[in-house]
Parts: structure tokens; sequence; C-alpha cells
């Protein structure tokens, strides 16, 4: 109790504390996550397939599922020693106004120009790009969080950047946009006339705002038919997961430091990069059966890849370009319904977080999209942080917890990754003030015909 009272509101580490390796969680796991298929043959990617398409260390990266640690290179280190370690912040504040006994921390990943934990893999990918001599890389951005990343990466280490945008946000979300320009990027809303796939989908739905998966498409097509290109992705992926286990790392160097154990551990789930990344060393302990954690993904009730998707292959893409993967999806074809306003909107999950959910590591929560701004906005009245509202769909699931605590009387400890900051998001904040926001929860119908796109094996 004591060593309670010197905790302070914030958490840093020195340099020499600061992680040197990320931990690949996968050597841990008894059953691996399946590999990723080829579309034509439904044989599993080999590397030679998949170097095409992605540079060739994190093709390496991908498929390796037995070397626990990687060392981080010192340049990476260099980069992330700009704006990390993250604060791990406790949220004095918020138990207080909560009234609960539970103690609450929280990893803030936003304190970057990205707004979110994305750099942490793209500074990664370029950085692999660059060794490789390659002129530069192609993605595809939703919201923004991941293009600014890249951005800010590749122009950090000389590369080109090419970032199809999903079109409504391209056309919602100017500023984003400026900034990835200011970074070097050029930006193209997708779907466009650009590329074949994209003007196949929009002769196919003229007047579409685009979704992720066809920006993709389209962001894959380019990479491959231009030499000295590779495609690189900001979730999903296993190679991503692996960068953001930084996260869990440094989380785990700090709470050792003044001897915290988490009980619960939550983050919110779009592809799985965050949520996989601060678990990592978490779940490492517990499926090598050294400790056990109490594990939340936390989802939109919108768009509930875990808690209403099947585990099965399923397309990354809407052009079926990609190599399959075994996740929980509702299907490439699903889009959540156009109030949906809070992220996470991917179909599917990475394949790590979905084998580990499938064998019981974890639970998964879906919370709508009311309760989720609410939760914001208490929190920000309280802690001062505007979140972005990916994160806070895991305030939200901490907050709950916490007031079970308060029920209870349990003093709980509670971890939770708040991802990045809410600046960009601030139209659907205005929704939610002016009450104009709801919340939609699509039918077993709507998920169905999601569910009647996915391949046949
Ligand atoms: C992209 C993003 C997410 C969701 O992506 P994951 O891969 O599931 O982590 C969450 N929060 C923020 C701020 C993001 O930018």
């Amino acid at each position: 109790m004591a060593a309670e009272k010197n905790i302070p509101y914030k958490i840093y580490l020195e340099e020499n504390e600061m992680p040197t390796t990320w931990y690949n969680v996968r050597a841990d796991m008894k059953n691996k996550p399946a590999p990723l298929l080829n579309p034509g043959t439904h044989e599993p990617m080999t590397a030679q397939e998949l170097s095409g398409v992605f540079c060739d260390e994190l093709v390496k990266q991908e498929l390796d599922n037995d070397t626990r640690y990687y060392p981080i290179p010192e340049e990476i280190r260099n980069f992330y020693k700009m704006y990390r370690p993250s604060p791990l912040v406790r949220a004095y504040c918020l138990e207080k106004a909560l009234d609960t006994p539970a103690k609450i921390y929280y990893k803030f990943e936003g304190n970057n120009t990205s707004g979110s934990h994305k750099l942490n893999s793209a500074i990664a990918q370029a950085y692999y790009a660059r060794q490789q001599d390659l002129k530069g890389v192609t993605t595809e951005t939703g919201a923004g969080q991941w293009g600014t990343a890249l951005s800010m990466a590749c122009s950090y280490f000389g590369l080109d950047c090419k970032v199809f945008m999903v079109k409504v946000s391209y056309e919602q979300k100017p500023f984003r946009r400026e900034v990835m320009r200011t970074y070097g990027a050029s930006v193209v809303p997708s779907p466009s006339d650009t590329t074949n796939v994209g003007r196949k989908i929009l002769e196919q739905f003229p007047g579409t705002t685009g979704s992720l998966g066809c920006a993709i498409s389209e962001a894959v097509e380019v990479a491959v038919s231009n030499p000295g290109y590779r495609y690189v992705l900001g979730s999903v992926l296993n190679q991503v997961l692996l960068h953001q286990s930084v996260i869990g790392v440094e989380s785990k160097i700090a709470m050792d430091k003044y001897g915290i154990t988490p009980d619960i551990i939550i983050g919110c789930a779009g592809g799985g990069s965050n949520l996989g990344g601060l678990i990592a060393p978490f779940m490492g302990e517990k499926l090598r059966g050294e400790k056990d954690y109490r594990i939340i993904a936390v989802e939109p009730a919108s768009c509930p890849s875990f808690t209403r998707g099947k585990y099965a292959y399923d397309f990354c893409d809407t052009g079926m370009v990609c190599p399959l993967a075994k996740m929980y999806t509702l299907g490439s074809g699903f889009i959540p319904a156009p109030n949906h306003a809070g992220g996470l909107r991917y179909h599917g999950m990475s394949s790590i977080l979905s084998q580990l959910y499938d064998d019981g590591y974890m639970e998964a929560r879906s919370v709508e999209q009311t309760s989720v701004f609410a939760a914001a906005e208490q929190f920000a009245r309280v802690e001062g942080i505007l979140p972005a509202p990916e994160s806070s769909h895991a305030i939200r699931v901490a907050i709950d917890e916490a007031l079970k605590c308060k029920e209870t009387g349990e003093e709980k400890t509670i971890l939770f990754g708040l991802t990045g900051t809410g600046y960009f998001d601030l139209v659907a904040y205005e929704k939610y003030h002016d009450g104009l926001m709801t919340d939609y929860i699509p039918t077993d119908e709507e998920l169905q015909k999601g569910f009647d796109g996915l391949p046949r094996m």
C-alpha cells in the first residue's frame, strides 16, 4: 500500500529503460494464427509470393511464428525517442470522479503529430523499405491517422508515399489530407480512375463514397505494378502487431518499476493492432501459464466482428486481390451504417487476436456510439485529453469496469489503451452535443448478407 502512494500521475521511462526489442506473441501461442492463403489456389502464401507486395524483411516478420524477440533497429529506436516513451498515466482524477476503489491506468499514444499509435509501425515499415532501396510505398487510409503516420515516416526516410484515402473522408476531413501533403505524400480519393480496380468499382457503383476495402485494392494494384514500390498496411497484419508490441512492452516495464500488476487490460479493436500491441507481453505471460489477466477487446456495436462475426477465411479487400486471411469477420462486403462516426470500421480482425479469442484467452464486448461519446466527454472533462472516438470505446468499458468495482468494493487495477486524440473528429463530437447522434445495430439479416460473400473454401 505504501508503494501505491508514490505512484506519480505519469510514469515515464528513462532513455536507458526503453524497450530494445519487439515481442512476437506468436512464439508463445500453441495454436498459431492461420496462414494467409493465395486467393487463387487457396495454398499458404509463400515468402516469394508475398515479396511482390511487401518488403522482404516485413515478409519475414509476417511469416515468423517462432522468433520471440526482434531487436528494434537503432534508427527506429532513435525515431521512437522523439515521441516515446508514451506516458502511462494514473487516472487519479477519473477515479475520483467515478468514486471508485479501482485503480485506473491508461497508456496514451496520442502525443505525436499523427495523433495515434500508428506511427509505431509506420516508422518501422518505412525503415525496411529504405533498407531495401525502394522508391516508395502505397497505402490506404480511412479517417487519415494511418496515412498521416506513414507520410511522417516516409518523409523521415526520404521515400515517396502514395495514399488512397476513402473518398468520404477525403471530402469530410480536408485538414487531415493537408497534414499528409505537408509531409510530402500524394493523396488520391478512392475509388479513383487511376487504377483498374478503382475504375471497375466506379463503373459498378457510380457515386460510391468508397470503403477501406476498396482503397486497399487500389493501393495494392499501384504497388505491384510500379517497380520499386511496395504496399504497406497500418493494422491487421502480424508484422504490425509485432511493431505495436512496443506499447505493451513499455507499459510492462513502467508497471514493473512500481510493482503494479493489472487485473484487467482493455483496448479498442478495429483491425486489432493497438490492442494486440498493448496486451502482447501480458498475453505472453498468460500463454506461458505464468500469470492471468482479464483481457477485453471493445468494438462498435455497428461493426461487431468479434461479438457477432464468423471465424473464417475471408478477403481482406473489396477487389479481392489480396491474400485470404482467417479472422473474425463480417464479410468483405460489409459496410457499417452511414451514421457510424467512431472509426473501427474494418470488416475483419487480426488473425493473431482472432485465434487468441477463439481459444478463450480474451473477451470481447460491443458498445453503442452514444455511450462511447458520453464516456469520451466524461473522460475529457476530468483527465484533460480530448480522446479519439476509437479510443473512447476502451474508455467506455474501463469506466464500466471501474463502476462495477464501486458496487463490489473491489480494488481492481485496470489498464486501458488510449490510442489517440480526437481533434479531427469534431464533426462527430458536434453531432453528439447537438443530440443528433444515433445508435445503429445491424440486424441478423444485414449481417447475413456480409457472410454470404465469404469465399467458399
Ligand atoms: C487506427 C486507430 C485505431 C484502430 O486500429 P487498431 O489497428 O485496431 O488499433 C484505434 N484508435 C486510433 C486512434 C486509431 O487511429
